[in-house]
């Protein structure tokens, strides 16, 4: 069997929807050569990459790991990993705050639709349930993230998906901070000064 004909078998058998925009950043992911491991734990690890936080960015988003509302269109996505510090501990209790654009590229500017705060569990584990971004001009699809360990500085960055055409277009897109993408779902551990 081909392996994208498996992936798609192996999806189906698992009663899961086989999402048409997302299996189609998958198939491309799957073709990608590995990602270098990111960050290079265990031993130690450079802090995650800044970024700029863009036009967008609200203060004092609800705090919620979901941000899924009623008659939301998009495709849903579901987010997890860890937050590190550059020795490799987890940090328990890390806020990390997320905003993006909707399915169409538009940011919630009069409110807080797709915009939310959650911290940390005691492993450093967050969980994000979402939709994929939109994609607007000028940008490939990217979630903007601030991540701050307890008491030190914010740490302010962007996500980005693998295998977007968009991705060697756009000056900001950086390879180091490209989720993996599998079944639906996107992994990214962070790197903080803790
Ligand atoms: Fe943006």
């Amino acid at each position: 069997m081909r392996e994208a004909s498996r992936r798609d078998f192996l999806l189906a058998a698992a009663g899961l929807p086989v999402l048409a925009a997302s299996s189609r950043v998958m198939e491309a992911a799957a073709q990608a050569p590995p990602l270098r491991p990111t960050p290079s734990c265990p031993g130690s690890a450079s802090p995650t990459e800044r970024q700029t936080e863009g036009p967008y960015f609200k203060p004092d988003s609800p705090l919620r790991a979901s941000l899924l509302e009623p008659g939301m269109t998009g495709t849903k996505i579901v987010v997890t990993g860890m937050v590190l510090s550059t020795t490799c501990q987890p940090v328990a209790r890390a806020l990390l705050d997320v905003w993006h654009a909707d399915d169409r590229g538009a940011y919630d500017t009069s409110g807080f639709r797709l915009r939310g705060h959650q911290f940390t569990d005691d492993q450093g584990r967050y969980r994000l349930e979402t939709i994929v971004p939109g994609i607007y001009v000028g940008r490939t699809r990217h979630f903007h993230v601030k991540v701050q360990a307890p008491g030190k500085r914010v740490l302010t960055t962007q996500l980005y998906f693998p295998g977007e055409a968009g991705n060697a277009r756009d000056g900001l897109y950086e390879r180091s901070l490209e989720m993996r993408l599998a079944k639906g779902e996107g992994t990214f551990d962070f790197v903080v000064e803790a």
